[in-house]
This record gives structure tokens, C-alpha cells and sequence, in this order.
């Protein structure tokens, strides 16, 4: 174990921090979370934060800022062009990362949309483990393909294979040989997968994945986003790296790949940001030209000078082991609590969250009624307690026939929350458990073009996680 933190007894980091500000929170009454849920369409994006008790939809853009940060935010230089700040943010991704060419933008969508305008052709293939919601629908707006090429075992949720963020080999030596390179735009590989559960991939499979890229001559990029945890989990989890440092880790997976796209919403702390780092100086100008179309000007992308300072501060934090460390086991202690109780979820247990199995957890309600999506429902409902859908509503459009993951993702916001909060969480989810005959399926009522997940809205097939009639006419007789 690192010097400078210890292990409880219940084998939970103690944080490598105190809390020096707060924000209040509450829990509402059931009948005006049922009202709320009715207000939101039965989707937890449509909820307001402040009908929210424990809000764990998302590790994006929720982080807690460290003190250095907020006192860094204060030296922003919000000079239009040669910011200050934006030298000392590329500073700060040099040193970690190693790529020469650092072009913010305003978060990692902004990043993958101008990459996929400067390396997607259409009819142009892009292998990738899974997918992520924003990566693939940009990738498919400039009319590229997306080539699923990650291990079975990754849609497997009882699979306790220790890398499901690995790339399938085979598969993809046979997409390359096929159609490289001139019908295949790049290579993606996602660090600790998060349609997978969070899963991390392998060194030994990055460097397999670089060999074949080079071979076939196709860039490979990572999306970097959560490439701290991945690190972590290489370095407890891979044979050969126990002693390397977290830093050390990161730049060796950094330093495999072309380029990187972050959002910077997760790993680096920050509630706005992301980057895209590349080598190659021509694919930087290419990009260049087009920031400014859709961004802002190259030394800031969307950001303010506050922002990157925040975000370059953030950045040498993600290092930190004993920071990262915390944050993974407070998925792995929440998982715990649900695993002790029979809760089936996706294991092994992620980076960034705990991912509810919606199909064996609601086995009465068949995936074209959408299990995750009335699960997370419930959760609200039962104790006010927000996550995310993450099966067949974010999954896909329509509902043609899909046997793919069927996902209830309780995020963990960093450094936001304490045991006592994911005990509560445990709690309710162990309640809806017990009261899962009453979580009946639902109808979609209103589906958007894109990325559906953020907007639709759901109608319950039954009665909603209420009490039989006849059973809550008894207990008022009574
Ligand atoms: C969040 C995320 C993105 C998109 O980034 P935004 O900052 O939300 O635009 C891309 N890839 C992964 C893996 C992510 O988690």
C-alpha cells in the first residue's frame, strides 16, 4: 500500500482529502417525487437537480474541485488569443501525456466532432471496443462506420474477465486486412469502457492494437477520457506493472496511440472542458482550421482562461494515485453492499460506477418495454436516488430485436459524496429489489432523432411501483 492513506477495516480507502465546502440537499416526499417523475416523462435526464436527493447520473462535469484548482482559477488569462492559460494547459497535457498538439474544446463531444470532420470519410470504417453515445454519432454525421470490435466478454455481465475493455484481435486484424487503409478512418480504443461497466483494456492489448494499426497504416486514437482508472487497473490488475507509477502508466498507454480525445468532465476534475491531443503536425492544422468554425480560437476552444487553468491544475491531480484510488473503491465499496444483498450487477465492478443488470433485476419486463429505463425510474421513486439508462433507449434507435446490455448506471460523482451517501443508495436499491413485481415496463411517447436517451419520454405500462389495489385497500381498512 502507498504511505500517506490507510484501509479501514471494511477495506475502504479513506479519502486523501477533507471537505471544506458544502451543498445542502434533501429528500422530498414520495408524492412529490412521483410528480416529478411524472413531470420528467419518466426519464432521470428530464428531473430538476433540486427534486434530487443522491445524484448519481453521471461522473461528468460533477466532480468537486480541489483547492488548488479554485485558486488557479483565479490566475485565468481570458486574453482572446495567447492566453497564458492555454500555455500552461498544454504544458500540463505535454508533460503528462506527451502529444505535441493540444486544441481545447468546450468538452470531448466538441473534440470528437472535429476529429471525425478531419479523419472520416464517408463509407470509412471506424474499429472500436463498443461505442460511446457521442463518439459514434459523430463518427456517423460525417458518414463513417461503426465497427464494434471489442471481446464478447465485454456484453457479458457475469463475465469476471479482468480486461472486457480489451480489443477482439482477430476481429480486428480481420476488419484491417479487409479494408485498410484506405477504407478504415482510425482505430478508437475507449479507456475503461464505460458501455462495457467501466472496464479497462490491457497494455498487452494496446500494444497488440498499436502493432496491427501500424502494420495496416490506420491511426490509432484513444478516447482518454477515464485513462487515470484504466492506469489504476493495469497497475493492480496486469502482471509486470504492480511498481510502476500512476503517472508512469498514463504515458505509456498515452504514448501508444496518435492522439487522444478527453472530456475533461471526468478524470480531470473540472465542470467544463475537453481536449483533443494529437502528434501529427498536418492532422493539428487540419484541426486547427476548423476550431475556429465550430469552437473558438486554438488557445481556448470554447473555454474560458479560468476554465484551463482549472482543467491543467486537474490534469496533474488525475495522476495522483491516492486520488484515483479512492475514487475507484468507492464503486467497489458500494458494489459490495450490493453484492452482499444478491443485487445482480455488472462484474467485474468498473472505474466510475455500478452498473445495475436491468434484465436479471426486472425479469418479468421484456427489453422492448425497457427494463433499464423503468429501473432507474424506480430509483428516483423510491428514495430519490438519480442515475442513467444505459441499454436499449441509449443503445439504439427503433426497436428492432437487440440482446445487447441492459444497464442501470449509478455513477459515482468525484469526491462529492461519502460511505454514508452510497449506503443510503444501497439501501433503496435493495428496497426496489424487494418490490421489483411492482416495476412494470414502459412505453416510449416521444422519441427524438438523435441520441434519444437525453429527451424521450416514458408512460408506465401499470400502476408504478404502487401496492396492489386490493392490498392498499386492506392496509386502510386496517
Ligand atoms: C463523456 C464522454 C464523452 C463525451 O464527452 P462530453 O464532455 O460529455 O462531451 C466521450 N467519451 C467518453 C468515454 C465519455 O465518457
Amino acid at each position: 500500500m502507498c504511505p500517506g492513506y490507510a484501509d479501514n477495516d471494511q477495506g475502504v480507502t479513506v479519502p486523501p482529502w477533507k471537505i471544506k465546502v458544502v451543498e445542502p440537499i434533501a429528500l422530498g416526499p414520495e408524492p412529490e417525487r412521483r410528480r416529478a417523475l411524472e413531470t420528467a416523462g419518466y426519464n432521470t435526464f428530464l428531473l430538476r437537480s433540486e427534486d434530487v436527493f443522491i445524484d448519481l447520473l453521471t461522473d461528468s462535469g460533477t466532480s468537486a474541485l480541489s483547492q488548488e484548482q479554485r485558486a488557479a482559477m483565479e490566475l485565468g488569462d481570458e486574453a482572446y488569443a495567447g492566453s497564458r492559460s492555454f500555455f500552461r494547459l498544454e504544458q500540463a497535457v505535454r508533460e503528462t501525456y506527451g502529444y505535441r498538439h493540444v486544441i481545447p474544446t468546450h468538452q470531448g463531444r466538441g473534440a470528437e466532432h472535429l476529429l471525425a470532420k478531419v479523419l472520416v470519410e464517408p463509407g470509412q470504417l471506424v474499429p472500436s471496443n463498443l461505442y460511446f453515445t457521442t463518439s459514434r454519432v459523430h463518427v456517423e454525421l460525417a458518414g463513417g462506420v461503426w465497427t464494434d470490435v471489442s471481446i464478447p466478454e465485454a456484453e457479458d455481465p457475469e463475465s469476471t474477465h479482468p480486461f472486457k475493455g480489451n480489443l477482439d484481435l482477430a476481429a480486428l486484424e480481420r476488419v484491417l486486412a479487409a479494408a485498410a487503409p484506405e477504407r478504415v478512418a482510425f482505430v478508437r480504443v475507449e479507456a475503461c469502457l464505460n458501455m462495457a461497466g467501466g472496464q479497462p483494456f490491457s497494455l498487452a492489448n494496446l500494444v497488440g492494437v498499436r502493432e496491427l494499426t501500424r502494420t495496416h497504416g490506420v491511426p490509432l486514437i484513444l478516447d482518454a477520457t477515464r485513462i487515470s482508472e484504466n492506469a489504476l487497473f493495469i497497475k493492480d490488475r496486469e502482471a509486470g506493472h504492480a511498481d510502476s507509477t500512476l503517472a508512469g502508466l498514463i504515458r505509456e498507454i498515452a504514448d501508444l496511440a496518435d492522439g487522444a480525445v478527453f472530456s475533461s468532465k471526468k478524470d480531470h476534475f473540472v465542470p467544463i472542458g475537453g481536449l483533443l491531443a494529437v502528434n501529427d503536425d498536418d492532422l493539428a492544422e487540419r484541426v486547427r482550421e476548423l476550431v475556429v468554425v465550430y469552437e473558438g480560437f486554438p488557445h481556448y476552444g470554447g473555454l474560458a482562461g479560468h476554465d484551463m487553468e482549472a482543467l491543467a491544475q486537474g490534469i496533474h491531480e488525475s495522476t495522483d494515485e491516492r486520488i484515483v484510488r479512492h475514487y475507484v473503491s468507492q464503486s467497489a465499496y458500494l458494489a459490495g453492499l450490493l453484492l452482499e444483498r444478491g443485487i445482480p450487477i455488472v462484474v467485474p465492478v468498473g472505474a466510475h460506477a455500478v452498473f445495475l443488470d436491468a434484465k436479471r433485476f426486472l425479469p418479468h419486463v421484456p427489453q422492448e418495454e425497457f427494463p433499464a429505463q423503468a429501473l432507474a425510474a424506480a430509483l428516483y421513486l423510491a428514495g430519490a436516488v438519480r442515475s442513467m439508462e444505459r441499454g436499449i433507449v441509449s443503445g439504439q434507435r427503433g426497436n428492432d430485436p437487440y440482446d445487447g446490455l441492459e444497464l442501470v448506471r449509478l455513477t459515482i460523482p468525484r469526491r462529492v459524496y461519502t460511505q454514508e451517501h452510497l449506503a443510503y443508495v444501497a439501501d433503496i436499491v435493495t428496497d426496489v429489489y424487494e418490490r421489483r413485481e411492482l416495476v412494470p415496463g414502459f412505453q416510449m411517447v416521444y422519441e427524438p432523432a438523435h441520441l434519444r436517451f437525453f429527451q424521450a419520454r416514458f408512460e408506465p405500462r401499470a400502476p408504478f411501483l404502487e401496492p396492489p389495489r386490493e392490498k392498499s385497500r386492506a392496509a386502510a381498512v386496517r
